[in-house]
């Protein structure tokens, strides 16, 4: 099995005047190829600084970070801009979509981005926003769509350059159950169809979804844990002829 993510011993000291928060505090983390990883805890554990450090956001104060198979160590801004385009989708709570665009350019961003002929450019942004139920939408603007529909758009848009590792920041924090469900049915799919994904969530509910937790405090892992998906565990006990 392919390892896509090796952390080790990752440290992140933030300096802003006298005071200095030691965010993440030795985190060391393995995530395989196909893995769906939830990463959960309370507000200022360190999630998000995590997730910033993996999508290469961020660099680590101390400690090391390989993405396929690359050490980002010492590497110049436009080398891990470039890494970025190339390995990484990102899904961020709020969409970040640009409104001026229409939803098919909106797709298309990463590809332009890594100048890709626009033939081809064409066929996979349809194939995408086919994946993501969007296809009839493709020329209407970010504004006139719903919440829901708005993240699926920013799913398709990470997806659209086949990177090696999905990234999601809060995924359903900006809308209702219905859509937030929706949603994630949607990553759930595209995990099984062989996408790495990792998502920073403080829902538990939908934590459950992924095939493992890592529960993170104080800018340290404290628990681990292979999840089943509850649906699974229904049907289990009812083989089993518990109530
Ligand atoms: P979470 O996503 O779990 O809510 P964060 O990763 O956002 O946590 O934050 C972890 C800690 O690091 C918090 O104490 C937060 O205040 C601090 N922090 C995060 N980003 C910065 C920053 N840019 N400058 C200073 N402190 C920061």
């Amino acid at each position: 099995m392919k390892t896509i993510v090796n952390m080790n011993n990752v440290h992140k000291r933030f300096d802003s005047k006298q005071i200095e928060t030691h965010a993440l505090q030795g985190v060391s983390l393995d995530i395989n190829q196909g893995e769906f990883v939830a990463i959960t805890g309370p507000s200022g554990c360190g999630k998000s600084t995590l997730l910033s450090i993996m999508g290469l956001m961020d660099n680590a104060s101390e400690g090391e970070y390989i993405i396929a198979d690359i050490n980002t160590q010492g590497l110049k801004v436009d080398q891990r801009t470039q890494i970025r385009n190339q390995h990484i989708g990102y899904v961020f709570q709020s969409f970040n979509l640009i409104d001026s665009l229409t939803v098919f350019e909106n797709v298309a961003l990463p590809l332009e981005h890594r100048k890709v002929k626009k033939a081809e450019i064409k066929q996979r942004v349809e194939e995408v926003l086919a994946q993501v139920d969007m296809a009839h939408r493709q020329s209407y603007r970010p504004n006139q769509l719903s919440g829901g529909q708005q993240q699926r758009i920013a799913i398709a848009r990470a997806l659209v350059g086949k990177p090696d590792l999905i990234l999601v920041d809060e995924p359903t924090g900006n809308l209702d159950s219905k859509n937030g469900d929706q949603v994630m049915a949607l990553l759930e799919t595209l995990n099984k169809a062989g996408s790495t994904i990792v998502m920073v969530t403080h829902d538990s509910r939908y934590a459950r979804c992924a095939s493992r937790q890592i529960q993170l405090l104080d800018g340290q892992i404290v628990s681990q844990a292979n999840t089943t998906p509850p649906n699974y565990a229904e049907k289990n006990r009812k083989l089993q002829g518990v109530a």
